[in-house]
């Protein structure tokens, strides 16, 4: 357990917010996992890191909703403190670089995603990046950004036109879709409905890694 300062609060996206904290000495992490801040007794969350390791704070992005540990953590002043723990969790990137990942995000779901790929620029990677409107899309711009010959980027809204991630869209754009490794991160229902999507296009479940932001 760490007690670490609130350095800064930045707004990412519609009713989002980052919250950068002190990165405790000695604080190792693989990208893609989480901690948890413990504001009180009861009221503990878990968080993805969303900042990569090389980056000077740690940083985790939510959707601001009024419940009892969002109101508390959003009272928290620059400069307050905040116990947490970990770095916790299995979700990390496959050790092979020469197979590639598709990471399937929905909405916040994208932060342990910004963290692998900001880490991994080199690697093999297609994001598929679903959200209902362009402003709800955290990191979207930063994003568009980090394109380059590795990382291919596929946003979606589906306020404007219906369209989500489906087998069509995956068999198009990702070269050697029967051998990649997928990773879905979201709520409990998208994660479920690319699980099932996958699981119909015959991958295996050693193919596929997912983590599940219960609670939305
Ligand atoms: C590994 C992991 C990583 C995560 N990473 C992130 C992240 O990077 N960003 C992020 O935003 N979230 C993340 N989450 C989810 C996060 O921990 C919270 O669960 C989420 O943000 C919702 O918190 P809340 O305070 O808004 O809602 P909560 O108050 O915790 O409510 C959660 C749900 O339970 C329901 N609920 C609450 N109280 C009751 C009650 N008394 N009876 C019945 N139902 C109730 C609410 O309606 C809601 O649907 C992660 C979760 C996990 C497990």
């Amino acid at each position: 357990m760490y007690l670490v300062k609130l350095l800064a609060k930045k707004e990412v996206a519609e009713k989002t917010t980052a919250f950068f904290f002190e990165k405790p000495k000695g604080f190792k992490f693989v990208p893609g996992q989480f901690i948890e801040i413990y504001l009180a007794k009861t009221l503990t969350h878990e968080f993805s890191i969303a900042s990569s390791p090389k980056e000077k704070e740690l940083m985790i992005a939510t959707r601001m909703r009024p419940s009892a540990f969002k109101k508390s953590l959003n009272k928290l002043k620059i400069g307050n403190q905040a116990k947490i723990g970990g770095p916790f969790g299995q979700f990390v990137l496959h050790k092979n670089k020469k197979i590639p990942a598709v990471f399937l995000a929905g909405g916040i779901g994208i932060t342990p995603f910004r963290s692998m790929i900001k880490d991994h620029l080199n690697r093999k990677i297609t994001l598929f990046y679903s959200n209902r409107r362009e402003k709800d899309a955290t990191f979207l711009e930063e994003l568009k950004t980090l394109q380059n010959r590795n990382f291919k980027l596929t946003p979606l809204m589906t306020k404007k036109n219906g369209k989500h991630i489906d087998q069509k869209m995956i068999k198009d754009n990702v070269n050697g879709w029967q051998k990649t490794i997928y990773y879905a991160v979201g709520s409990t229902g998208f994660v479920q409905s690319m699980v099932n999507m996958l699981s119909e296009m015959k991958m295996k479940p050693e193919q596929i890694k997912t983590e599940n932001f219960s609670g939305y």
